[in-house]
């Protein structure tokens, strides 16, 4: 049985407290919110924190709401379980909702955050093991050791972002509310991101992340998220795809795509964005065959610039052939408002 090591636990009642509890105890402390991520990376001695700051009691963190400028606000404490239901977030953010609503298993999403969630720590099936494992095979780059078992003579750690929400996040614009000692900041969250599995975010020491925010979106946004995984009921993603088409009615009465973006989590140390989607598809009729060849053209495209690795589990290969698949379902159910894309 896996033990978990003796820390203090801190029960901040404002956001204030929390900050000034982990500038107190600075590297020592660790914020901890739902845990179920946490808490076994200290299980397996991945973190080792003498003193937890627990987000559960802080006020500003929770919430959702909408903004007078239709711009939805997200409390970083809100449940997964309630980011997938919540009316303002599945007519605003269907891509959100979707890739909430897919996370681990009920329990989990019961317990786990949209915050805890963005700030996930990268992945690797060469790290996320007990001690005992880890040290019999010299550890790795990532903690305790100087050699990467993935990329052979690799100086640089490639464990993968495999949090869901993500890139269903980066489709939608999303913008990090983060306060710390040095006071309140904003940062898209398309550049909080490193390409280091080391420590893939840019979150300062002792820096809270407070409220997602997500821009009010187009009349026609439309979203969808698929996930590939080994069983449907629980795993992490080997593969996953948020997309965006926004569609708009022409002159003619017929339906256009506006806006297109599509952002793929699970391959290397931040999630990808794919390159040329909405030169793609901008323009071109939302039914039909027009639509069917450009949707074909995307998925040709993320083929061409995704590139798993023997990171996580699953066959490398096995996982690239699987990107235009998933790519050209969860595009279509963007399109046709039918996703979530995945198996059971
Ligand atoms: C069996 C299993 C399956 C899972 N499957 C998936 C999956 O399919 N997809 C997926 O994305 N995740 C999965 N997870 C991971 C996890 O459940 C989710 O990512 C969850 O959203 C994490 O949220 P949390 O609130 O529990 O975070 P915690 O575990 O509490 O925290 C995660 C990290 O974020 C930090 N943190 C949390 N909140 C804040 C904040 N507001 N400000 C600053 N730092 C903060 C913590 O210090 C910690 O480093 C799985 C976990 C398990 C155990
Ligand atoms: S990619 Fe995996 S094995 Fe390589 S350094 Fe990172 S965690 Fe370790």
């Amino acid at each position: 049985m896996l033990r978990m090591p003796e820390f203090t636990l801190e029960r901040p009642r404002s956001l204030a407290q929390a900050i000034a509890l982990l500038s107190e105890h600075g590297p020592a402390a660790l914020p901890i919110a739902g845990g179920t991520d946490l808490v076994p990376n200290l299980k397996h001695e991945l973190f080792t924190p003498s003193v937890l700051v627990a987000l559960e009691h802080v006020p500003e963190l929770r919430g959702v709401r909408v903004e007078d400028d239709g711009a939805l606000s997200i409390g970083a404490m809100t449940r997964l379980a309630e980011v997938a239901i919540h009316p303002d977030v599945v007519a605003r953010a269907p891509a959100l909702a979707q890739a909430a609503s897919l996370v681990a298993g009920p329990q989990l999403r019961t317990m786990g955050t949209l915050g805890g969630n963005v700030l996930l720590d990268t992945r690797c099936q060469w790290y996320n093991q007990t001690y005992f494992w880890r040290e019999a095979l010299g550890f790795c780059l990532k903690k305790d050791g100087a050699l990467c078992h993935v990329v052979a003579g690799g100086q640089k750690c490639v464990a993968a972002a495999s949090n869901d929400t993500a890139p269903a996040l980066m489709t939608l614009g999303a913008v990090l509310e983060l306060e710390g000692p040095d006071g309140p900041r904003e940062v898209k969250l398309d550049e909080f991101w490193v390409s280091d599995g080391i420590r893939n975010k840019k979150l300062a020491q002792g820096e809270l992340l407070v409220r997602i925010r997500v821009p009010a979106q187009r009349a026609g946004h439309r979203g969808a998220y698929g996930k590939l995984r080994e069983r449907g009921s629980i795993d992490f993603p080997l593969l996953g795809v948020a997309a965006r088409v926004d569609v708009e009615r022409g002159a003619g009465g017929d339906e256009r795509i506006a806006a297109a973006d599509l952002c793929i989590v699970a391959l290397a140390a931040r999630p990808l964005r794919v390159k040329r989607v909405a030169e793609a598809l901008i323009g071109k009729s939302a039914r039909g065959p027009e639509l069917e060849a450009a949707i074909e053209a995307v998925a040709d495209l993320a083929y061409k610039q995704c590139h798993p690795l023997a990171n996580i589990p699953g066959d490398a290969d096995w996982r690239k052939e699987m990107v235009p698949v998933y790519v050209r379902r969860t595009l279509f159910a963007a399109v046709t408002g039918s996703g979530p894309v995945h198996h059971v």
